[in-house]
């Protein structure tokens, strides 16, 4: 078997003298698509800021591409293929549409992502592409950011509380073109609050509680008592 895309092992991070991540273990292979559930403060977000250098106190080991990335420079790690669309969005409030995408592909990968392919993706941006970002609906800012993570073409697509204050109809929107994203040799890592809706589209699981691994494996492996008590550590 080949070795995966990214491999996690041992990982422990640290804010000061507290300590967030206590030994997580991960594997993500291409084309896979991750959901990361867990409880407000479980560690979903310092993991992926683990992975995109953003929290710099940690330790342990973390391979993508069969090379340590903890050396490498929050900056860099884009370049190397793995995107973020943070919480929140950090949309540039005072840029158009168009100009927030194309932001998100100075990094210069190849790949078949383009500005085209994400007005074709989501042809609402297209229209909007002239407007500037603060004028968009929660649900369109979300697209201009997923968008701009794709224009680097990663080959990981970290999505943060993907779903975060958006209506009801736009997170369906949202999630029914999840897998036109996914695939195709592109992986996600998915952190969510509405558990059911990622469990709903994920390959694979992993339910974190107080730092730590608590399940993992894939969704319908599992009960959903088994999971919620994971979940809830009960
Ligand atoms: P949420 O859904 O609320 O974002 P989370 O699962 O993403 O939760 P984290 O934000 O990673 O959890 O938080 C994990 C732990 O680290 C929590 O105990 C939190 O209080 C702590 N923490 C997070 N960010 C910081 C920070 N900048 N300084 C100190 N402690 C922090």
């Amino acid at each position: 078997m080949s070795e995966p895309l990214l491999t996690v092992e041992r990982l422990n991070a640290f804010y000061g003298d507290a300590q967030a991540l206590f030994d997580v273990d991960l594997t993500l292979a291409r084309g896979e698509l991750l959901a990361l559930i867990g409880a407000n403060g479980a560690g979903k977000s310092t993991l992926l800021k683990c992975l995109t250098g953003l929290v710099k106190n940690r330790t342990g080991t973390i391979r993508f591409k069969g090379e340590d990335l903890i050396p490498v420079p929050a900056f860099e790690i884009t370049a190397r293929g793995i995107a973020l669309v943070p919480e929140g969005r950090r949309l540039f409030p005072s840029l158009s549409v168009e100009e927030n995408l194309l932001l998100g592909g100075k990094v210069a990968r190849p790949g078949a992502w383009s500005l085209e392919a994400i007005y074709d993706l989501f042809p609402i941006l297209k229209e909007k592409r002239k407007s500037p970002s603060t004028l968009l609906s929660g649900g369109q800012q979300q697209m201009v950011a997923i968008g701009r993570g794709l224009m680097s073409n990663p080959d990981i697509l970290l999505l943060d509380e993907l779903s975060l204050g958006l209506a009801p109809v736009v997170i369906k929107d949202i999630y029914d073109l999840l897998p036109k994203i996914a695939g195709n040799g592109l992986s996600v890592i998915l952190v969510e609050q509405d558990v059911s809706r990622a469990l709903g589209v994920a390959d694979r699981f992993m339910c974190m509680l107080e730092g730590k691994v608590k399940l993992e494996g894939r969704p319908d492996a599992f009960g959903r008592e088994e999971i919620t008590n994971a979940y809830f550590g009960t």
